[in-house]
């Protein structure tokens, strides 16, 4: 059993601060949705954690079993069992998607030699075509396969935990079911925790959350059970679209259409 503990997490981007003490728990084969509107800092959520260049933490500590993530280079981060499923997953050129996964069994000091079978394997869990497997990574690749690449790359690292960044967008249905049935499938298969952002609910009907998180202006807002996605559908964001100045400003919320009225 593993636990990925974000707590009081600060990052600014461009000299901006985008999150402003963020705290999170999440466990093996536990899924968190993370909702919340455009621009609400959720992309920057994930870069942060993973260490993407140009985002500077100003605060907290992301703990992975007990190691700080923040101390890490990127690919350390990725040995020690995170993984980001990426928005916009990035074309490249010259390598192809077993060069990539065997590269990272080899520097991980395990059995690069698996790793055909491997991705074969996962392709055909996720209706990813064959042809794709020996291109370049991402090359004139689709939107939706793009996301069926990703977690052709999720299902063969087999990491602790995943952060899947709107793994949902530009998928149709039928793909958008066989992504999410497959990291359901390894939340309880090796009991993978995932950190699911999201704007939409449709997502959550095929991977399950445990918990669901609204993120806005760079800090969790509210926390509940899956319910919460469902009346995100009807309610919309609005209630935390308030003003930088007023959230700044106001320590309760009386906008939260969610509050608990026996609080
Ligand atoms: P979300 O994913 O919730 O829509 P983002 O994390 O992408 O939000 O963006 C949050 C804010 O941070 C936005 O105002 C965005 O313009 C800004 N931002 C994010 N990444 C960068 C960047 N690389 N350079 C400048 N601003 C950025
Ligand atoms: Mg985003």
């Amino acid at each position: 059993m593993s636990t990925l503990v974000i707590e009081g997490l600060r990052a600014t981007v461009a000299g901006r601060e985008i999150l402003r003490g963020v705290d999170l728990t999440v466990n093996s084969g536990e899924v968190h949705a993370v909702m919340g509107p455009n621009g609400a800092g959720k992309s920057t959520l994930s870069h942060v954690l993973m260490g993407r260049p140009g985002y500077t933490v100003t605060g907290g500590r992301v703990l992975l079993d007990g190691t700080d993530l923040l101390t890490l280079p990127t690919w350390k981060r990725a040995q020690a069992g995170l993984f980001l499923g990426m928005q916009y997953p990035i074309e490249v050129p010259g390598v192809s998607l077993r060069d990539v996964l065997a590269e990272a069994f080899t520097a991980a000091g395990r059995d690069a030699s698996q790793v055909p079978a491997l991705v074969g394997a996962e392709a055909a869990r996720v209706g990813f075509d064959e042809r794709f497997l020996l291109r370049s990574m991402n090359a004139d690749l689709s939107g939706g396969e793009r996301k069926r690449n990703e977690t052709v790359q999720l299902g063969v690292l087999n990491p602790k935990f995943a952060v899947l960044d709107e793994i949902d967008s530009g998928l149709d249905v039928d793909a958008l079911r066989a992504v999410a049935r497959r990291v359901e499938a390894a939340t309880t298969e090796s009991g993978l925790g995932v950190l699911a952002i999201t704007h939409y609910t449709r997502l959550l009907t095929e991977l399950h959350p445990d918990r669901v998180h609204v993120l806005s202006k760079g800090r969790i807002v509210t926390s509940a059970g899956p319910e919460l996605a469902e009346e995100l559908e009807t309610t919309g964001y609005a209630g935390w679209a308030e003003d930088e100045e007023q959230a700044a400003s106001t320590a309760s919320r009386p906008a939260d259409p969610f509050a608990d009225p026996l609080a």
